[in-house]
């Protein structure tokens, strides 16, 4: 028998009859498009965060985008952010008509080494992006302390980690605005696909929720450019009912990785890690992630076993044809380019039951024995 690398089945059988009475309350109610759902769900987002204001846009990607555009990032700035990410993180720079500056990763997290930020500072410097990479928040206080000396805004990509905690705070919740996706595979997920933003700034968040309806004030009057961002009352809906039973699944993903990690202890193969949580922070494991010394063979004996595994990333930002030819730069992007040679995820989902994650350890521990 092999493993799914991930399951949304379950979940969904889960909150069947409540997603399925949400979705009908929509369809019955004609309002696709900015129906109730929406200022409900960025209610509940906001109460949950622990934040002031919450948009729900239409993908992770337009919350990236929307904020870098609220806060009047464009051409002739500079956005500094990690060179270890999915595409998307530096898309939304290049997109806004900015310029992605590449900082290096802690390798120990994989999240952006903050003792690297402030060289790569300069007079076009406007933003930091940090990403809260596999479901760990990125060191929020050393990068707000940077942003604060140099006038900087921090825009968290918080697309893998919505629902962690930093030092008593969600992700989300720790910068000038932040950005979330409901990509189906992220820990919240809705049925295609949506994003939310994150902020406390009042003046920001009205700019941003024109922004998103094509930078309109009212309607027919545009005063901004805008995007058409919106994320339609249905995936509101089917996200309120996922909304309803989030709180465990981070609970049993927290339990599943725990229980890889002690499980995996006792590998003591040079190059092969297991991921560190600080200990002033959780995580919600969008991944679990190795790092592995022979990584072709890892991931075929694997598969062999019946077990898949997923790479994430393997090609650092910097090093994707486009951004090479078209923004090209030079950095030391040495524990980024290591970690996009050695990493490999294993599969990681809310419902996974306690034989198959033995089965998963057990694989493991046969593969790098
Ligand atoms: C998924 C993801 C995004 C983009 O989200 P979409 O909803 O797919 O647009 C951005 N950043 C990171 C780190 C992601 O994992």
């Amino acid at each position: 028998m092999s493993v799914p690398f991930i399951d949304l089945k379950t979940p969904y059988l889960a909150l069947k009859d409540s997603i399925q009475t949400r979705i009908n309350k929509v369809l019955e109610s004609g309002a696709y498009i900015n129906g109730p759902e929406v200022t409900e769900l960025e209610k509940k987002l906001a109460d949950h965060t622990g934040v002031k204001h919450v948009i729900a846009c239409a993908s992770g990607t337009d919350a990236l985008l929307i904020p870098l555009m609220g806060l009047g990032i464009g051409p002739g700035d500079e956005v500094i952010t990690t060179a270890f990410s999915f595409i998307a993180t530096a898309e939304t720079i290049v997109l806004a008509g900015a310029k992605p500056v590449y900082c290096d990763i802690d390798p120990k997290t994989f999240n952006i080494d903050t003792t690297k930020i402030e060289k790569l500072i300069t007079k076009k410097t406007k933003a930091i992006m940090p990403v809260s990479l596999y479901g760990q928040v990125a060191d929020m206080d050393e990068i707000n302390a940077i942003a604060k000396k140099h006038n900087l805004f921090v825009i968290e990509d918080l697309a893998q980690s919505y629902g962690a905690k930093y030092k008593g705070k969600k992700s989300g919740a720790l910068s000038t605005a932040g950005g979330t996706s409901f990509y189906p595979a992220k820990p919240l997920g809705c049925y295609g696909d949506g994003g939310a933003i994150f902020t406390n700034d009042d003046q920001l968040h009205k700019a941003m929720k024109e922004i998103k309806e094509h930078g309109s004030e009212s309607r027919y009057y545009h005063t901004r450019l805008g995007v058409n961002g919106r994320l339609d009352s249905i995936q509101c809906a089917i996200l309120l009912a996922k909304m309803e039973r989030y709180d465990w699944e981070v609970e049993q993903r927290q339990k599943i990785g725990n229980y890889f990690s002690e499980g995996l202890s006792q590998i003591k193969t040079p190059g092969f890690s297991t991921p560190f949580i600080k200990s002033d922070r959780d995580c919600v494991w969008a991944q679990y992630t190795l790092m592995v010394p022979d990584r072709p063979l890892f991931q075929k004996k694997m598969q062999e076993l019946g077990v898949p595994t997923v790479v994430h990333y393997p090609r650092i930002m910097p090093d994707q044809p486009w951004y090479k030819e078209h923004t090209p730069q030079q950095g030391d992007w040495t524990y980024s380019r290591l970690a996009a040679e050695h990493v490999v995820s294993l599969p990681m989902y809310p419902d996974m039951d306690r034989a198959t994650q033995d089965k998963i350890i057990d694989s493991v521990i046969k593969v790098m024995s």
